[in-house]
């Protein structure tokens, strides 16, 4: 299960500065003996928004589970933003492969937010992985962004436990899948990345395996 927090100001301010992909630690204070924990979470906004800051939160642990009762005029103490998962910091003009592993989209769909309201030209490829079909977060507008073409994105769905009608790929992700989708140039793309540990314990020897230079993987750690 998953659900997104917006967060406004209680002072008005034009925009906030951050970059796409970033993070912030949100506390809340919603009373009604609910936790009062600090917790990161990346902003899954796009800057280019005015006013609103929003995260999308899965039910993980304790805290995540409660995200369900947070409700409209609950308090939010927010602080940030902090990271360097953003494609702006590596502006090398390289097509973009990004994959995400469940929640893991949230930074990634930032980016996309911000490019396609940026006017970015490079195309990009997305994969995302997930058990189900029920688990995909933001696939509507994946669809809306993809179909309008005003961005140039792809997006390849996998699922581990797809339903008996799904026609898309099935599996985990690995380097054989990646290259199919991506040809020979995988040197010359920029891999953006995020997702569980044992994804990323697999992703990143696999690109290093297919020679795409280490200063070209670019990855977020949701865990320790
Ligand atoms: C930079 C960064 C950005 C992040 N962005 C996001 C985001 O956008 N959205 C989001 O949803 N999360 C995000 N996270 C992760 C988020 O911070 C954590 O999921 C959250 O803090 C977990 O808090 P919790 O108290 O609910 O979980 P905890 O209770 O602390 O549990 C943490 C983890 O341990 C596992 N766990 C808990 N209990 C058990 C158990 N009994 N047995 C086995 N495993 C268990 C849970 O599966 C969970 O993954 C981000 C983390 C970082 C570092």
């Amino acid at each position: 299960m998953f659900g997104t927090i917006k967060m406004a100001p209680q002072e008005e301010v034009d925009s906030f500065d951050y970059l796409p992909g970033q993070f912030h630690f949100i506390k809340l204070y919603r009373g009604k003996n609910l936790p009062v924990e600090e917790h990161p979470f990346t902003i899954s906004s796009s800057p280019t928004q005015q006013g609103i800051l929003a995260s999308t939160i899965k039910t993980s642990g304790d805290f995540t589970t409660t995200i369900q009762y947070t409700m409209p005029g609950d308090l939010a103490r927010v602080q940030g933003p902090f990271g360097r998962f953003c494609y702006l910091l590596h502006p090398q003009k390289r097509d973009m492969v990004f994959i995400a592993g469940g929640v893991g989209i949230t930074p990634l769909m930032s980016m996309l937010r911000y490019m396609q309201d940026a006017g970015e030209d490079r195309r990009v490829l997305l994969f995302y992985v997930n058990k189900t079909r029920r688990d995909i977060i933001f696939h509507d507008e994946l669809h809306e962004i993809e179909k309008a073409g005003s961005l140039n994105l792809e997006v390849i769905y996998v699922l581990s436990r797809p339903d008996t009608d799904w026609g898309g790929e099935i599996g985990y992700l690995n380097g054989k899948k990646i290259q199919r989708y991506c040809g020979n140039g995988l040197a010359d793309k920029e891999f953006y990345l995020c997702g569980p540990q044992q994804m990323m314990r697999q992703l990143i020897p696999d690109l290093r395996n297919l020679g795409v230079p280490e200063s070209q993987i670019h990855f977020e750690k949701f865990f320790l």
